[in-house]
């Protein structure tokens, strides 16, 4: 019966990345709006009677708003704003899209023309 070793140990150490001089990470921004949005508003707020919120913004495929209410979670500004998870319509065109950063994807599974493509979010209409 063959003796078989297995020596386990430790990978070797490679040495510890080191961080080039000169190149240290920037000081956070003052404005948490990228440099390709607009920075004006993307969604406006809908206060209901019963003080739940709902953000609305107008979708470029549909020609139309679509809203987001409290299953959705909202973070980031009303200017560079993300929701989660992503908003389905049932039934129409299948309008099917995540807004992130004040960027809306749309899922490949959408009917319609924007389907697989990326926009900036428009801004919001008053
Ligand atoms: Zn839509």
């Amino acid at each position: 019966m063959p003796d078989v070793q297995r020596i386990v140990s430790p990978a070797p150490s490679r040495g510890t990345p080191s961080t080039p001089k000169g190149t240290s990470i920037p000081a956070s921004q003052s404005t948490p709006v990228p440099p390709t949005l607009s920075g004006k508003p993307k969604v406006y707020v809908v206060e209901l009677d019963d003080g739940t919120k709902r953000y609305c913004f107008h979708c470029p495929a549909c020609s139309y708003g679509h809203q987001f209410d409290s299953r959705w979670t909202f973070s980031g500004t009303l200017e560079c704003p993300t929701f989660r998870p992503s908003l389905r319509l049932h039934g129409g065109n299948g309008c099917h899209l995540n807004l992130t950063a004040g960027m809306i994807y749309y899922h490949t599974d959408s009917k319609h023309g924007l389907a697989g493509k990326t926009v900036e979010c428009p801004d919001a209409e008053e």
